[in-house]
């Protein structure tokens, strides 16, 4: 075997509470994760020509080693110290720059696919210490569970199995630079950081810890984000919140039907990226 086509899927935030800025300025966070399937697909070839390329045909992703598949293609086979070539090919489905941790979960893809094609046979934990070199969400896309995820993301904490749900995906193409928020946001002394329940068995369970820290900096900037999320409160939306670091916003229904009703409104007069997808477990 020396191809593999993959499924990268999207990530969505339940909960992000910034914590506090480490000294080498990161930001630690608290943060719950689960992925849905909305996915790039991911085509891995070895060759016996070396180098590694990556292509990919979308607006926004850099091509060759300024794109994250290539890094973390070039991470492993450093680690293997492999001189394989390797070809990727990106089909892109999860926008870009959104809060959807499309680039991240390219990046776990290429780590998991070459680790099988190379039968490196590196454990989980290994390929999540290396995906961190990354990025700090690839780990959660190598766990693949719904986690906690504390530290700066890489502290994965798997969370029981919660109902499965529709969600639908908002997102109104205003761009919003991650470094830019982080910059921008003001650490507050937070006194409700115990207020998580200790089981999901409930999608109101699930609506009962919707927060995101960075909505305080984004949505001054952008108000279309609030605007979103009222309009597909309006609509029927149990719960609504903005992904990451934007500006993709969710709703999150109990049903495929009441999500593409709300759905079909939200495009009929906008130009926004719109999709009804389902959570992963
Ligand atoms: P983050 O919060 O880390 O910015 P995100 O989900 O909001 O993540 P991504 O879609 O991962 O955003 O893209 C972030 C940036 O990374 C983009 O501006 C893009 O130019 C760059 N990038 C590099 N490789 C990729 C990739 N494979 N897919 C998407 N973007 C990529």
């Amino acid at each position: 075997m020396n191809t593999l086509t993959l499924s990268a899927p999207a990530k969505i935030n339940y909960l992000l509470d910034v914590t506090g800025k480490r000294p080498d300025g990161y930001h630690t966070l608290r943060m719950i994760m689960q992925r849905v399937n909305l996915c790039d697909e991911i085509t891995i070839s070895l060759t016996d020509n070396p180098g590694i390329t990556v292509s990919c045909s979308s607006k926004g992703v850099p091509n060759g080693s300024d794109n994250i598949a290539w890094k973390a293609a070039r991470t492993l086979l450093d680690h293997a110290r492999s001189e394989i070539g390797v070809n990727i090919e990106i089909s892109k489905n999860i926008p870009v720059a959104a809060g959807l941790g499309g680039g991240s979960s390219d990046a776990a893809t290429v780590l998991m696919g070459l680790n099988e094609l190379l039968q490196l046979s590196l454990t989980d934990q290994t390929l999540m210490e290396i995906g961190c070199t990354l990025g700090a969400d690839v780990p959660f896309f190598i766990f693949k569970h719904t986690a906690l995820a504390e530290g700066i993301g890489e502290k994965l904490t798997r969370l029981p199995d919660m109902p499965k749900c529709w969600i639908l995906l908002v997102n109104p193409g205003v761009h919003v630079s991650t470094a830019w928020v982080y910059r921008s946001l003001q650490l507050t002394n937070r006194g409700d950081l115990n207020r998580m329940p200790q089981l999901f068995e409930s999608i109101e369970q699930i609506v009962s810890v919707l927060s995101n820290d960075l909505e305080s900096v984004t949505i001054p900037a952008f108000p279309v984000i609030a605007d979103i999320k009222s309009r597909l409160k309006n609509l029927g939306a149990i719960g609504t919140l903005m992904s990451g670091s934007g500006p993709t916003v969710f709703g999150m229904f109990k049903s495929f039907e009441a999500a593409e009703i709300a759905r079909q409104d939200v495009s009929k007069d906008t130009d926004w990226f719109t999709v009804t997808v389902e959570t992963l477990i």
